[in-house]
């Protein structure tokens, strides 16, 4: 009677994996048992219907934002169906994969190669602000920005790198780099992008939010700024503040740069933010989506 009997969704989340170096993105489907579907796909759109099946919510919309998948939604439909509805950056390939067992299984696999293609031409300096005597700004508690910003670049370069990109960083630890070297390793390296990793900080404790710098002399930077401020908004869930011009990056010449503020240190929710290790991942898988944005198509 196993056709007749009603499957539960009882749980889905997406995450990147990767497999013999190369990464994937991946919607997973858990349930009591399993279950046939029907797909159909779209140009950037791929549709589950799961048939005789129950989900533990009517509906529910996740943000994702890892580069290719946007965001997917779960519904109970009145039929008795669910639909797994997954919203694209674009038109991709994928495989449906299946394991058994309590709970079931079911995987909704995308190939990320797409991104390769646009990071692997990439060369990208990472600049970690502060460092060694210069401690940057203090959060109320004990952070301080040379620390944090050296932890966002290091996520960075991992998320960046994972692609094929080039990556340098202006400094691994704990040392303080005069900004015209930081700027002449850009220059002389020829990068495409300089990315400067900082904190916000203000007097005021109650300031907050997101701020992104730019070279104005250099096309494409003030678009590579809002790009990043977007991207790194929604991934921490916080607010845009400010996209300025920064005078002291047109020593970049024409190279596009941009200083990524992404929480204000000095505010006392926002140093607690940077307590939690999944932050930088975040800030750093916003900048890698802002940069995608900036050479996508
Ligand atoms: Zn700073």
């Amino acid at each position: 009677m196993a056709g007749q009997r009603f499957t539960q969704i009882t749980n889905f989340w997406s995450d990147v994996f990767e497999k013999d170096g190369r990464q994937f993105s991946r919607v997973t489907i858990e349930s009591t048992y399993p279950f046939s579907y029907q797909l159909n796909s779209s140009a950037a759109n791929v549709k589950m219907l799961i048939r005789k099946a129950l989900a533990n919510i009517d509906y529910l919309r996740t943000e994702v934002y890892d580069g290719l998948i946007n965001e997917f939604i779960v519904e109970q439909t009145e039929a008795k169906n669910v639909t797994a509805e997954i919203f694209l950056d674009c038109e991709t390939p994928f495989t449906v994969d299946f394991s058994e067992g309590i709970p079931a299984r079911t995987f909704i696999v995308f190939d990320r190669t797409r991104l390769y293609d646009i990071f692997s031409p990439l060369k990208i300096i990472i600049d970690p602000g502060h460092g060694g005597d210069d401690k940057g700004g203090t959060g109320p508690v004990d952070l301080l920005e040379k620390n944090v910003t050296l932890a966002m670049a290091g996520q960075t370069k991992i998320h960046l790198d994972k692609y094929g990109a080039q990556t340098l960083l202006t400094r691994k630890n704990d040392q303080n780099i005069p900004l015209r070297e930081r700027f002449n390793l850009a220059l002389s390296s020829k990068a495409d992008l300089f990315i400067s990793l900082h904190t916000n900080y203000d007097k005021n404790p109650e300031v907050k939010g997101l701020s992104v710098g730019y070279n104005p002399a250099a096309a494409g930077s003030e678009k590579l700024a809002g790009l990043i401020a977007k991207e790194v908004a929604r991934k921490i869930k916080c607010d845009i503040r400010e996209i300025k011009k920064d005078s002291r990056l047109t020593a970049l010449k024409k190279i596009s740069g941009v200083v990524v503020e992404p929480v204000t240190i000095s505010n006392y929710v926002e140093e607690g933010l940077l307590r939690n290790p999944h932050l930088y991942e975040k800030v750093a898988f916003g900048i890698f989506n802002g940069i995608k944005g900036l050479f996508d198509g």
